[in-house]
């Protein structure tokens, strides 16, 4: 099997490599790659669902859900989850909705690797920890603000959102024009 992923958690390891073995292994690369190069965003949990919107090849976003119920144990990894995604791929689970799987378990170990390693209350960690953060503050203090590097002939717009771009300076523009004309020429 693939292993590119380390997990704190042994049951959560278990759970990932059955469910990676069970998918074919094109598609359990694609589908680790999409969770390694931060291509999952919006990552969101409700009561039964999972969601996230997975950004694909071109700039394209899919939005996929799965059905997950937050409180429930794990479920059966050699069992499909029921999923929906914006993509066309006939495939179930799709590479996205695969990739969603991944993440959530991904997430679960990092919240139970945060709850373990609380250093309050260590008295010789929270001194190395106030240490740490004054370094940090320093440094931050030295670095200018992210806008103040940022060149605005770097920026490029996305051809697919230009009309929808020209469509709102319009109509902007026409607000503009009336708020100085007094009349409304929308
Ligand atoms: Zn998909």
């Amino acid at each position: 099997m693939i292993q590119l992923i380390k997990l704190h958690d042994r049951k959560l390891a278990g759970w990932l490599s059955s469910y990676i073995e069970r998918l074919d292994s094109g598609m359990a690369e694609r589908a680790l790659a999409i969770c390694t190069s931060n291509r999952v965003w919006d990552y969101h949990q409700s009561r039964s669902s999972v969601g996230a919107n997975i950004e694909g090849i071109q700039n394209i976003f899919y939005h996929v859900s799965i059905e997950w119920p937050a409180e429930s144990a794990l479920p059966d990894p050699h069992r499909d989850f029921k999923s929906s995604c914006s993509c066309d791929s006939k495939k179930q689970p799709c590479v996205h909705a695969a990739a969603l799987a991944i993440y959530r378990i991904l997430e679960e170990d990092r919240q139970t690797f945060m709850k373990g390693t609380r250093i309050l209350g260590n008295d010789a960690l929270d001194a190395r920890f106030q240490a740490n953060w004054s370094t940090f503050v320093k440094k931050s203090s030295d670095t200018p603000p992210a806008f103040q590097q940022v060149s605005g002939n770097k920026f490029s717009l996305r051809p697919d959102l230009q009309p929808l771009m020209e469509n709102y300076s319009r109509q902007i523009m026409a607000h503009f024009r009336a708020s100085l004309t007094g009349k409304n020429q929308n």
